[in-house]
């Protein structure tokens, strides 16, 4: 008999913590789960999947442009936000549902509420039970990090967009990274008026510059307008429900909603590390070792809890490489070279390896091949948009160190380029297969 109640217990079932829960169980673990909001975590139910959706609908927007080039007569067309939002809801519920029964068929036990750390080997639930536990796993992710600026708290987070009352006549968008950058793609599509404040003139500075330039150039002919080395000063509330943003400038803009999207802090106030001895870093996230383990032996975190690489997948490797290591007498840890991304801007762009200036900087003697060139689908939606294909490949080696594209579909060819950049191919792999014709993905195996 074990001298505790579980072999693990999660604190916070998200992608990290669902997967590490049910791997563990499944090794033969006695695993139970706190989750005090909802099964699925951030990217379920208020980032990746429903945000995903959203940008489905904004590209059936752009279709709907010109239905007459399909061969289509659409006599009225009118937007509902209120349909779209529930439509999208009723999804995340039933993924919730998914996830639950995932975790109950493992026979993962699950306290829906909060549980905080009381010891190397206990938790405390909001209720009042303690529970013991051999190990701890922390996976509680991250929330919106809201900057200090007068009336911020009539500004939402991207946690409350997917549930407004009534779409925004007028959005403004604050920050240049991932979030920013989807919604205003979003909401334009959708016919909102966007407004993007960004504190620099770089926007998504993880990604290649020149894609990034290109996604600007095609943003700002879409209407986005963007207010570069701008920063909110101060939000006023009107009568009239809008919001009357001063951005230091003559005149401040009157909007209907501010979604801040300044990057996201890790989720550990209250979580009761200080009672297992585990100092915070200074972001406030959890330090761990390269198996996710902390200072305490007995105590683990994975995912955006501790601030390494903020991904669902990459979270979902480093449950699995702590279940696979803890329970399964497998010990192996996370490869974090060559991780793909992508901003599903409109159009996405996506990025795995190195840009040209990490690639300049790191190797100084390399290749670039690129193409430009004009979507076949956007002869239907007559707008002058271009796709844009880079690779960065190492002059001498031939070793292809990065492949960067913006344009329609890009994540999903990036994933598929994502294998031969991890695989440590070269250009001439690319150059020795055969085009699949007529494709964007061609362009790949065509680059000069
Ligand atoms: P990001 O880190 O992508 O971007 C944050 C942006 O906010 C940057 O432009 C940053 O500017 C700016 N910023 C930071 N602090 C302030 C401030 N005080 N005032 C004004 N601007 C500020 O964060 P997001 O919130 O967009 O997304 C959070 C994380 O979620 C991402 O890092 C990513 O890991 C994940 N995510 C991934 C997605 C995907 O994979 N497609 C989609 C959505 C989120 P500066 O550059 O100057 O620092």
């Amino acid at each position: 008999m074990s001298e505790f109640e579980y072999d693990l217990f999660t604190i916070g079932a998200g992608s990290g913590g669902v997967r590490a829960s049910r791997v563990a169980a499944a090794h033969g673990a006695k695993v139970a789960v706190a989750e005090e909001y909802r099964v699925g975590g951030t990217c379920v139910i208020r980032g990746c999947v429903p945000k995903k959706m959203l940008v489905y609908a904004s590209m059936f927007a752009d279709d709907l442009a010109h239905p007459e080039n399909y061969g289509w007569t659409v006599d009225e067309k009118s937007f509902d936000w209120a349909t779209l939002r529930d439509f999208v809801q009723k999804d995340v519920t039933r993924l919730e549902g998914l996830y639950g029964k995932t975790l109950a068929s493992h026979e993962v036990e699950v306290f829906d509420e909060r549980a905080t750390i009381t010891g190397p080997n206990s938790v405390r639930l909001a209720s009042g039970r303690e529970i013991t536990a051999k190990y701890i796993l922390a996976a509680t992710g991250g929330r919106p990090a809201m900057p200090d600026f007068p009336g911020v708290e009539h500004c939402i987070s991207s946690n409350e967009i997917f549930h407004l009352e009534e779409q925004p006549g007028c959005l403004m968008v604050a920050g240049g990274g991932y979030i920013a950058m989807e919604f205003a793609g979003i909401f334009n599509a959708l016919g909102s008026d966007v407004h993007v404040i960004n504190r620099t003139d770089r926007i998504l500075r993880a990604y290649d510059e020149q894609i990034v330039e290109r996604m600007l150039h095609i943003a700002m002919g879409r209407g986005i307008n963007f207010h570069m080395h701008t920063l909110i000063q101060k939000v006023e509330k009107l009568d009239d429900g809008g919001l009357l943003v001063d951005l230091g400038e003559a005149n401040p803009v009157k909007v209907d909603q501010v979604l801040i999207a300044a990057g996201r802090d890790p989720n550990t106030e209250g979580l009761g590390l200080e009672n297992a001895g585990i100092e915070l870093g200074r972001k406030g996230e959890i330090p761990v070792d390269d198996h996710s383990r902390t200072s305490c032996p007995s105590i683990y975190a994975v995912g955006d809890v501790t601030d390494r690489v903020a991904l669902t997948p990459v979270a979902i490797r480093e449950g699995q490489a702590f279940a696979d290591s803890v329970f399964g007498g497998n010990p192996h840890t996370v490869d974090y070279s060559a991780i793909p991304s992508a901003v599903f801007s409109q159009p996405p762009l996506a990025g795995v390896g190195m840009t040209e200036a990490e690639a300049r900087a790191e190797y100084g003697n390399i290749k670039v091949y690129s193409s430009d060139f004009r979507p076949m689908k956007n002869i239907f939606n007559p707008h002058p948009e271009r796709g844009l294909f880079k690779m960065v490949v190492e002059a001498t080696s031939k070793k292809v160190l990065g492949v960067h594209m913006i344009g329609p579909e890009s994540p999903e060819i990036l994933q598929v380029a994502a294998v031969a950049v991890k695989a440590g191919l070269t250009k001439q792999a690319f150059d020795d297969t055969i085009a699949l014709h007529p494709s964007m993905a061609e362009e790949l195996v065509l680059l000069k």
